[in-house]
């Protein structure tokens, strides 16, 4: 089916184009111009914005933000598990995020999702890599030793996971190692490194910790996540030089932002999310790229659909509004692999499109009025 969309403005990613027309041919983006084909059935969507599909680059698909981590896992069949990542993928589709990467599920029930036209394109990574009682060990993904790290890379390969996740340094809700403290070596980290670029994956390494964030960094992972600078101080302490190396990496920082009023984070966290929050606009100022993945699920206040409201964060980290919007499609796209056919209204890109009332490029909480959703050109 061919189509046009046509609202008063349209963000094909980087730039605003007035009165735009969006031609949508079957799944794909035809044209982008300002008067449609003769004959075409034409949508006109008024005072809105269209907006490439938002993209979160980390989400948990089978929590559901109730009681511990291992409790929401606990206890529960994968087929429930899946329904459950099924909901909450349906519930971020319709707030236009047409993009999930999943980093981190049990007994690999997400990658099953992959193939459901009516969810959000997703990428899995499985269960995370983890040691022996490490950070997220009830997810299944422990493994120790310099083969045992190989065969889960392989395994991982073998079942046709889109990225290896690996749990670099503790996290804030497993008591087990403290978030700043690495659960591997440096040669533990590098090994896995190899083994999934030796087979085609890429590596996106959990770091809260110092430590874990330079072992990351030297291993040449593909994106960081959380990226918090915890010292065994217990605080986060952004390290000038470390952040500096980041943004001369080019390795991608994948910011754990968005939250709504009922997100109660660890009191860790809550005590330095203004000094996180500073050292990502630092990077961002340096040159650093970043995109942000919400770690959907983890708790209430976490929904699956929590995106959008990260823009507020990017604001007070100093990114304009057109910068914000360019973080959540352009830069997640490219951060996960999908950046060319994901991120961008351009003529051959896949047609996952958001329409939202008003105008996010002057107030980026209009991302949060959603108008229509279309995923690869099928309205939601
Ligand atoms: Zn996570």
């Amino acid at each position: 089916m061919t189509f046009a969309l046509t609202a008063e403005r349209l963000f094909d990613g980087h730039e605003l184009v007035d009165h735009a027309v969006l031609v949508i041919d079957g799944e794909k983006i035809a044209s982008v111009g300002t008067s449609p084909p003769e004959g075409m059935q034409v949508i006109d969507l008024g005072d809105a914005t269209l907006l490439p599909g938002l993209i979160d680059t980390h989400q948990h698909l089978v929590f559901n933000g109730v009681g511990t981590l291992e409790e929401q896992v606990t206890d529960i069949s994968d087929d429930e598990l899946a329904d459950r990542a099924r909901e909450n993928a349906t519930r971020a589709l319709r707030a236009g995020i047409t993009t999930i990467r999943d980093l981190g599920d049990r007994d690999f029930v997400t990658l099953h999702l992959r193939d459901d036209p009516e969810l959000p394109t997703i990428l899995a990574a499985g269960p995370p890599i983890t040691p022996e009682g490490g950070h997220c060990w009830y997810l299944g993904g422990s493994c120790t030793g310099a083969d045992g790290l190989v065969a889960a890379v392989e395994e991982r390969k073998r079942r046709g996971c889109d990225v290896v996740k690996i749990m670099v340094t503790g996290g804030a809700l497993t008591p087990t190692y403290p978030m700043w403290k690495s659960q591997f070596s440096a040669a533990e980290v590098k090994t896995v490194v190899a083994a999934a670029h030796e087979r085609g994956l890429p590596v996106a390494a959990h770091c809260h910790g110092i430590d874990g964030i330079w072992d990351a960094l030297t291993a040449e992972v593909d994106t960081i996540e959380h990226c918090t600078y915890f010292t065994e101080s217990g605080m986060s302490e952004p390290d000038q030089r470390l952040i500096a190396a980041i943004a001369a990496s080019g390795i991608v920082v994948s910011a754990s932002l968005g939250r709504d009023t009922r997100f109660q984070p660890p009191p860790v966290i809550a005590a330095n999310f203004s000094t996180m929050v500073g050292a990502l606009g630092e990077l961002w100022r340096m040159g650093g790229k970043i995109c942000i993945g919400t770690d959907a699920g983890i708790g209430p206040g976490k929904p699956h659909d929590i995106l959008p409201t990260a823009a507020m964060d990017l604001a007070t980290a100093g990114l304009t509004p057109q910068e914000i919007l360019t973080t959540l499609t352009v830069s997640g796209a490219n951060a996960i692999g999908l950046g060319s056919r994901k991120g961008r209204l351009l003529p051959g890109y896949d047609a996952d499109v958001l329409a939202v009332d008003g105008n996010p490029l002057v107030d980026p909480d209009a991302l949060r009025n959603v108008h229509a959703v279309w995923r690869h050109g099928t309205l939601v």
